[in-house]
């Protein structure tokens, strides 16, 4: 971690805000001693004698004489009837520095803003000091605690999250059904996107001028992660979240689709990972690219007629391809259609790709390492799922107005293998080796 420097205000903001806002905070928290308990967290019971009291950082402000911590008091507490040393209740999450509200609020940031921009509104606006490691800590943990509530697994290890679960305690969306009976029809969108690594474009570059002297065919895509998603349109909510290094295949689409499980149709594009969708519909925009490959009438158009006609054609096309579907769709799912007797259901994979889109635009940067990638795109796609805002004015999600998730729901969880895996992550750069370094001393023995 980097020894944090000393901080300045930026002398263009109001600094009363900033004055208000520490004043406040020492009021509330300064030395503040927390001693309620719930019980002994190992047998429950509530004999107890006071043990000793611990001090524990709250937040540090960013004063004009440098840093000042805010310190607030717990009290621990010795179990009478197992022995157990115990603290009070108190704001803050297991195996983290900073109080609870304070990595919230790194957590709520991170979503919409890279670590590093994290740091600097918090000092900006705030005149809060966490440095970019800390928020990126943060961010990791939420993801591995996360896990632990609706992680989607293979073989033991979480490769993705189901926000179903997360978000509305349910497995999949016949259980939300079940739960709100005023959605009726629910469809959902899935699609993947290859936010590439972190000096794959070089990479690339390199490899393609010695696939040319090797006479090879160039590679076309510098490496990516590969990020599936499967997108719920009815209550513009993200449902399940794939982040990995393989390429696509049925065996993540079959992870993927569990949260899909009841819902009345399942929109995706041709990809044959897919295939084994249940009630799975092509995306009308797909075919209609894919037919439009294979248009006898098309090619010749294309050698002799203005563009203009060739639009024309094609819109012509579409709108018999779209008139079509709409009629098999209306009779498929009758849910859908509205009193007007127009269909509401979605036709084509767009809200996955606009969803897609809209989670490389706020990656922002490319990432190197999986975990930390995986954690950024988890925190914005809840950020998109939960919402109040919107298309430029106030407009609350489903997911804001009906799911009580919470940062903390996730970061009060407890996970032995934190400490250990955070110890073993190895540097930057660190080359790939063949042999598992955390089973150096097993070797020796
Ligand atoms: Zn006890």
């Amino acid at each position: 971690m980097r020894h944090p420097k000393n901080k300045v205000f930026h002398k263009l903001f109001p600094h009363e805000f900033i004055r208000m806002y520490h004043q406040s905070l020492i009021l509330e928290y300064d030395n503040k001693l927390f001693e309620k308990t719930i019980g002994c967290p190992k047998c429950n019971s509530y004999k107890r004698s006071k043990y000793d009291i611990i001090k524990r950082t709250f937040c540090t402000l960013i004063t004009e004489n440098g840093f000042r911590k805010i310190e607030v008091r717990v009290r621990r507490y010795k179990c009478g009837k197992c022995g157990r040393v115990y603290n009070a209740k108190s704001p803050f999450y297991p195996r983290c520095d900073y109080s609870r509200p304070l990595i919230d609020f790194c957590l709520f940031l991170s979503a919409k803003n890279p670590y590093n921009k994290v740091e600097v509104i918090l000092m900006n606006l705030f005149g809060l000091q966490v440095d970019r490691d800390t928020i990126r800590l943060y961010a990791m943990r939420f993801k591995e605690r996360a896990g632990k509530i609706a992680g989607i697994k293979l073989f033991d290890k979480d490769i993705g999250i189901n926000f179903l679960k997360l978000f509305f305690g349910v497995q999949n969306v016949r259980e939300l059904k079940r739960k709100h009976p005023d959605l009726k029809g629910i469809e959902s969108a899935s699609d993947e996107t290859y936010p590439r690594k972190k000096g794959a474009k070089k990479a690339l570059k390199e490899e393609n001028k010695i696939r040319k002297v090797l006479g090879e065919d160039e590679k076309k895509y510098p490496d990516g992660f590969t990020t599936a998603a499967s997108y719920l349109p009815t209550i513009k909510s993200y449902a399940s979240l794939i982040v990995t290094e393989n390429p696509f295949n049925s065996i993540f689409s079959r992870l993927l689709r569990l949260p899909l499980a009841g819902s009345d149709y399942n929109l995706t594009d041709g990809h044959k990972a897919y295939t084994n969708f249940p009630d799975r519909e092509r995306c009308l925009f797909h075919l209609a690219k894919n037919m439009a490959k294979k248009d006898k009438i098309l090619k010749k158009l294309q050698k002799s007629a203005f563009p203009n006609e060739i639009k024309e054609y094609l819109k012509k096309k579409y709108q018999e391809m779209k008139e079509e579907m709409l009629n098999m769709m209306k009779e498929k799912h009758p849910d859908f259609i509205d009193p007007e007797g127009e269909f509401t259901g979605s036709l084509t994979t767009n809200c996955i790709e606009g969803g897609n889109w809209r989670i490389k635009y706020e990656l922002r940067t490319p990432y190197e390492n999986l975990s930390s990638v995986t954690a950024k795109t988890i925190l914005i796609t809840i950020m998109d799922s939960i919402y109040n805002f919107r298309y430029g004015k106030p407009n609350e999600s489903f997911a804001h107005a009906n799911s009580l998730f919470k940062f903390e729901d996730a970061m009060n969880i407890r996970i032995k293998e934190e400490k250990a895996k955070m110890r073993f992550e190895l540097p930057k750069n660190f080359p790939r080796l063949e042999f598992n370094p955390l089973s150096v001393r097993n070797m020796k023995r």
